[in-house]
C-alpha cells in the first residue's frame, strides 16, 4: 500500500506522526509533498519552514511546546543580528536551526535542487517518510494588503509573523506557480498512491500552494486513488493558528463545511472523495462527498492514528 499525504507544516507534520504509525502497523511507503509557498530567504539563508517543521517532528527534534524549530533552542544568532540592526527581526532563527539553513543554502548554491536537498537533511533524521518539496522552483505566498498607507504584496511569513494576520488584506498570491513544476517524484508518487490524504493543514496558505503547481492538483484530481480530506477546523474555529482569518480573505466560512466545499467534491471537479470531520461537526455535508465526523484533536499519537485509519478506511 501507497500512501501521499499533502501537508503543511505544523498541523500536517503532527498528523504525518500518525501515518508514519499507521504505515508501520499495515506495512505502507508514505511520501508526504509539503508546501514550499512559506519558504523564504533570511540573511542569504534558504529557509523550509513547512519542510523543517515535518522533518524534525518526525525525526523527534521539534520543539513540542512551540510546534516549530528545534527543542533545546538557544537564540544567539537572532540576538546578535538584532543587535547588528539586521532585519527582519520578527522571524524566529534559532541557533540549531541556523545550521539547517546553512548546510540547505550551501547545497542551493552549489547547484543541487531542493528535493535533493531535503533528502540530504532527511538522511540526519530518518523521518521515515518520503519528504518531496511540492516543487524545486521559487514558490512563494505573498499576499496583498493595506499597510503603511498604501496597498502591497508582503511576503506569507511577514504577514503571518509580523503583523499576525491583522492586516486590512485582499488576496494571497504564490508567486512563481506559472513557471513551477512538480518536484521529481511527485506526479509519480500520486499516480502510484492507493490513497492521498490532504492532512488536517491550512487550507488557504498550506495545501492552496501545492496544489497552484501546474499539473499537481491535475495529478491529484485525474489519478486513480481515492482522495480523503481531513478538517482543521472542529467547530467554527481552526485548532491552533489564524487559518480563519486566512479563510475570511477568501470569503469561506470557517467551520468543516466551508473548508470541504473549498476543496469541492470530485464528481464536481473538486478534489474530495471523502471529508473527516469532528463529531462536532457530524451534520456537515459537501456535495458528492462521503463525510464521516471522528475524533479529530492530534492529542497524542494513537488518536492521531486512529484519525489516519479512518480516514483510509473512508475510501
Ligand atoms: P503550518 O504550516 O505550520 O501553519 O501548519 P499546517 O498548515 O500544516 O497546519 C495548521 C492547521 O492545523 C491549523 O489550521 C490547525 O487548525 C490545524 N490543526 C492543528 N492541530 C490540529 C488538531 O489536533 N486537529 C485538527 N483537526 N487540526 C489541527
Ligand atoms: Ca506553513
Amino acid at each position: 500500500m501507497r500512501i501521499v499525504v499533502l501537508t503543511g507544516g505544523i498541523g500536517g507534520a503532527r498528523f504525518l506522526l500518525g501515518v508514519r504509525a499507521y504505515a508501520r502497523e499495515i506495512g505502507a511507503e508514505v511520501t508526504a509533498v509539503v508546501n514550499v509557498g512559506d519558504d523564504l530567504y533570511l540573511h542569504g539563508l534558504k529557509v523550509c519552514p513547512d519542510l523543517d517543521s515535518v522533518m524534525y517532528t518526525l525525526g523527534g527534534g521539534a520543539d513540542p511546546e512551540r510546534g516549530w524549530g528545534r527543542v533545546g533552542e538557544s537564540w544567539t544568532v537572532k540576538e546578535e543580528l538584532a543587535a547588528y540592526g539586521a532585519e527582519p527581526t520578527w522571524f524566529g532563527l534559532g541557533d540549531k536551526d541556523v545550521a539547517t539553513h546553512l548546510v540547505r543554502t550551501t547545497m542551493i548554491n552549489g547547484g543541487y535542487p531542493l528535493h535533493q536537498v531535503t533528502e540530504a537533511l532527511a538522511s540526519r533524521w530518518e523521518p521515515g517518510v518520503r519528504l518531496l518539496p511540492a516543487t524545486d522552483d521559487r514558490l512563494e505566498t505573498h499576499v496583498v494588503v493595506d499597510v503603511d498607507g498604501g496597498q502591497r504584496a508582503i511576503h506569507f511569513q511577514e504577514w503571518w509573523i509580523r503583523y499576525r494576520a491583522d492586516l486590512p488584506t485582499h488576496r494571497f498570491v504564490f508567486v512563481g506557480a506559472e513557471t513551477a513544476k512538480p518536484a521529481p517524484g511527485v506526479t509519480e508518487a500520486i499516480a502510484g498512491a492507493d490513497v492521498v490524504l490532504i492532512a488536517p493543514s491550512n487550507p488557504v496558505v498550506s495545501i492552496a500552494p501545492i496544489l497552484a503547481v501546474p499539473g499537481l492538483r491535475e495529478a491529484v484530481t485525474d489519478g486513480p486513488a481515492p482522495v480523503v480530506g481531513v478538517s482543521p477546523i472542529i467547530g467554527a474555529a481552526p485548532v491552533r493558528g489564524m487559518a480563519d482569518r486566512c479563510l475570511a480573505v477568501l470569503g469561506v466560512e470557517c467551520n468543516a463545511a466551508g473548508v470541504g466545499g473549498l476543496y469541492g467534491g470530485r464528481p464536481d471537479g473538486g478534489l474530495l472523495d471523502g471529508w473527516l470531520v469532528a463529531p462536532e461537526d457530524a451534520e456537515t455535508t459537501v456535495p458528492g462527498v462521503t463525510v464521516r465526523a471522528v475524533p479529530l484533536r492530534m492529542t497524542d499519537e494513537a488518536a492521531t492514528t486512529a484519525m489516519v485509519r479512518a480516514a483510509v478506511e473512508l475510501t
